[in-house]
């Protein structure tokens, strides 16, 4: 179990790109046990995740629409 912050890029070609951006206060869940919050605003946008499960996902924060991957 760990805690990770994302890692902020620039906002990605959504044509090639998966964006996440999960509702507010409801992050998403994977099947691991690791939990990535935003890079800006600490946020937490994902829980019991793997990296391996989100790794080829661009991540949208909710909240201050940062986008990130883990
Ligand atoms: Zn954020």
């Amino acid at each position: 179990m760990a805690n990770y912050e994302t890692h902020l890029i620039d906002p990605p070609d959504t044509k090639r790109s998966v964006i996440l951006a999960p509702p507010k206060l409801t992050p998403h869940r994977g099947t691991g046990s690791d939990t990535f919050s935003c890079g800006q605003c600490g946020c937490i946008l994902v829980t019991n995740a793997r990296r391996e499960e989100f790794s080829a996902f661009v991540l949208k924060c909710p909240q201050c629409d940062a986008f990130s991957h883990v």
